[in-house]
């Protein structure tokens, strides 16, 4: 039947014209995966398609790696300085030499009048890796403040806590292809489809080859949870139960690989007698994470016998209070089974952020780059000496790390504050403690690509970001892999690269005048191979240079220069190769070389759900959205998606207190309140609510964020709220205003 075709006109989407195509990798998660990005005969950004010869991604990409080229003259970006007295006053524009002035000035008068550490620097996880190398020489050698962080700590510091702890030293230890060669696949809080979609790609890709059962530990029926064999539902923050039950039905039935444990690890008497005690006895610790005991022991079971066993976790994991003691638990799992360092054995953190991998290795801002320390005399002495400093001027520990930076704005200790690409008026937890904070600060710079975004309502200089690809440089994805991205066009308006204003701010500081600051990206990266070489470093990337990188479209380290050596005879066809395990021979970063098993035993110190805040209340990812939405909330067919703030909710809940489908509900907790619109879904147990964390005002008015003690990580997916009625047509302007970006 024709009925209404023949007047039809065919849609037809216009030719992209593309006449030259940008190397890049994707700027937002840390899969890692290659882009092109398509420019046409005006020099303009028009296209993104994925690279086909990428290993990470095969030529796909999520929605937001393929709408990435309409970032480049979205709203909001800044286009010059900008200058005011007093916060929330109208800001003067400002030359960059006016803008830069008032920065050090001040910098200079607060750590003068109140000392070095009253000015804290708080990057982020999106700069390229040689940014971050450089904003450590400014900020550790220049400045020379103690309290500096990045807003990593919000996300992956308890992966790298963890990791240290285990194995001596951070990253990751397997990679994407265990996926091919793994016999059981066992996730703890990760929701990889929606959270890093071209990994789960890869893993959909792997079983759909070759079966092998999956186990997914998450309180919610996320989309991960339904594909897998068997879905643990949890109880939220009682992984470290779980674990250890697993941990107790291995040692009774004697499935532990005892040769690997003997030869490689040190601690097992400890932990055999915490996890063999009765609390950890499958029968009694159901009652505590919620799984019944008959399924303990099956997943106990299923991952010790698979002739090679994988784990991998994310925010659910990390965000706890006890975070650090998941992954070392999580390490243990694998430790015990023999599951580290073997094709198909890992554990591997999935992390958040594009470049959370580069701030970890280069940014010094939890010791000195390349995996170096401020405790260790031997490190700061060469680094100071690379630097051509006094190593006096390093302080001999860390400095505070991000979540207490703010505490101590509170309580006067510090003054002055600059943030780099993170915002922490929508990311971190108690939106109204926050507002206090950011107001009490003597001096705030914000530097962004955005100048909409929240925090900059309180800053007193704006220094405007180039994007992404407005520049050039590396990232490491969560397999340790470097991969590059191209200058694709001009810098939007007078924005700047974060390096070029890192370089600009360091000549204003004396040591400044005697460190090399190297003007390009490349430089930089040189720099950092030189300091990347040494007798048993793993971070070593000395045999990269960017033209192999962008041949391999991306290399893993280790990649040293005998590797480079080595990879010199390749056919221009083939592609140089970095290390795609670490630990393979059972010598971890330790003083003996032994991994450490540590005891984890489960405190119940977080806010539960009461009498009068019945609910639990978890948040999380969506995958048409990016952290704080600075980005996704200006791309028109991203933010189209989920525009609103929302709230799932499960429908027997629902019934009980007469909400429906759509409505709008208020929701308060102990510390404030946010008004949300309704989903109704039985991917959320009866008294848990689930909020994507992306908007402002929203979820983080009512999140605790109790800190891990090691890793000082946010417990942002554990509070208690109540929900109550609200009125419909104010909550429909109110969310209208929200929208209007
Ligand atoms: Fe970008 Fe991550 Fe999507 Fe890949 S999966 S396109 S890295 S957002």
């Amino acid at each position: 039947m024709l009925f209404g075709r023949k007047n039809r006109k065919p849609i037809v989407i216009p030719k992209k014209e593309v006449v030259e195509w940008k190397y890049s990798t994707c700027n937002y998660c840390s899969t890692g995966c290659s882009i092109e990005l398509g420019l046409n005969d005006q020099g303009k950004v028009v296209t993104s398609r994925g690279h086909a010869g990428a290993d990470v991604n095969r030529g796909k990409l999520c929605i937001k790696g393929l709408l990435e080229h309409d970032l480049f003259d979205s709203a909001g970006r800044g286009s010059q300085p900008l200058m005011r007295d007093k916060a929330y006053e109208s800001f003067e524009p400002a030359s960059w030499d006016q803008a830069l002035d008032r920065t050090a000035e001040k910098i200079k008068d607060i750590q003068e009048k109140y000392g070095r550490d009253a000015f804290a620097v708080v990057s982020t996880g999106q700069l390229m890796t040689e940014e971050f190398y450089t904003l450590g020489k400014l900020a550790r050698g220049c400045i020379g403040s103690n309290n500096y962080d990045g807003n990593t700590t919000l996300c992956m510091a308890s992966a790298v806590s963890g990791y240290k702890r285990s194995f001596g030293s951070d990253g990751p230890p397997g990679c994407y292809e265990d996926f091919e060669y793994t016999e059981c696949f066992m996730a703890f809080g990760s929701n990889l489809p929606e959270q890093h979609p071209i990994i789960y790609w890869r893993l959909k890709e792997a079983r759909e080859k070759r079966s092998f059962p999956m186990i997914v530990v998450d309180p919610r029926v996320t989309m991960l949870a339904q594909f897998a064999d068997i879905h643990l539902p949890i109880t939220p923050g009682t992984d470290c139960v779980l674990i250890n039950s697993m941990l107790h039905v291995i040692f009774s039935e004697g499935l532990q690989d005892q040769s690997y444990i003997d030869a490689h690890t040190n601690g097992s008497k400890e932990l055999i007698e915490l996890v063999m005690s009765d609390t950890y006895d499958p029968k009694v610790a159901q009652h505590v994470c919620g799984i019944d005991e008959d399924r303990i022991r099956t997943v106990a079971r299923i991952y010790a016998r698979a002739g090679s066993a994988m784990s991998i976790w994310t925010m659910g994991i990390n965000q706890s209070t006890h975070g650090s003691d998941g992954v070392a638990n999580i390490n243990n799992l694998n430790l015990v089974t023999g599951n580290i360092g073997k094709p198909g054995g890992t554990s591997l953190s999935i992390t958040g952020q594009c470049n959370a991998m580069g701030t970890r290795e280069w940014s010094s801002c939890s010791g000195l780059p390349g995996y170096r320390y401020l405790e260790n005399e031997k490190d700061r002495e060469y680094i100071a000496d690379f630097w051509g400093i006094d190593p006096e001027f390093f302080p001999k520990k860390r400095g505070l790390a991000q979540t207490d930076i703010f505490p101590a704005i509170e309580t006067g200790e510090i003054k002055g504050m600059w943030l780099i690409a993170t915002n922490p008026m929508t990311s971190m937890a108690d939106t109204a403690r926050m507002r206090k904070i950011m107001e009490k600060l003597d001096f705030l710079v914000v530097q962004d690509c955005y100048e909409d975004v929240e925090t900059n309502q309180f800053s007193h200089v704006y220094f405007p970001a180039a994007v992404w690809a407005e520049k050039e440089g590396c990232h490491t994805n969560t397999e340790r892999r470097v991969n590059l991205t191209r200058t694709a066009l001009q810098c939007y308006g007078d924005s700047k690269p974060d390096l070029w204003i890192f370089n600009q701010l360091s000549k204003r500081f004396d040591n400044g005048k005697v460190i090399n600051f190297p003007e390009s990206a490349e430089g930089a990266f040189e720099e950092m191979k030189k300091l990347s070489v040494g007798a048993g470093r793993t971070l070593d990337i000395s045999g990269m240079s960017y033209d192999k990188i962008e041949r391999a479209q991306g290399i893993q380290w280790p990649y040293t220069e005998a590797d480079a050596k080595r990879d010199a005879q390749l056919s221009p066809e083939e592609k140089p190769k970095g290390a795609s395990r670490l630990y393979t021979d059972g010598k971890f970063q330790t003083a003996d070389g032994k991994a450490n098993l540590i005891s984890v035993d489960f405190i119940n110190n977080n806010e539960q759900p009461c009498q009068d805040f019945p609910f639990w209340l978890n948040s999380g990812r969506v995958v048409e959205h990016f952290h704080t939405r600075t980005r996704t909330g200006k791309v028109g067919n991203c933010n189209k998606f989920s525009p609103t703030p929302y709230m799932e909710m499960n429908p027997d809940a629902a019934a009980e207190l007469g909400v429906v489908h759509q409505q709008y509900v208020r929701l308060a907790s102990r510390r404030g309140d946010a008004v949300v619109m309704v989903q109704l879904t039985h991917r959320v147990p009866r008294n848990m609510v689930f909020i994507p964390f992306h908007y402002h005002d929203c979820v983080n008015r009512l999140t605790l964020g109790l800190l891990d003690p090691y890793s000082r990580q946010p417990a942002f997916k554990q509070c208690s709220v109540r929900i109550e009625p609200v009125d419909q047509d104010e909550a429909a302007a109110l969310n209208v205003q929200r929208r209007a970006f």
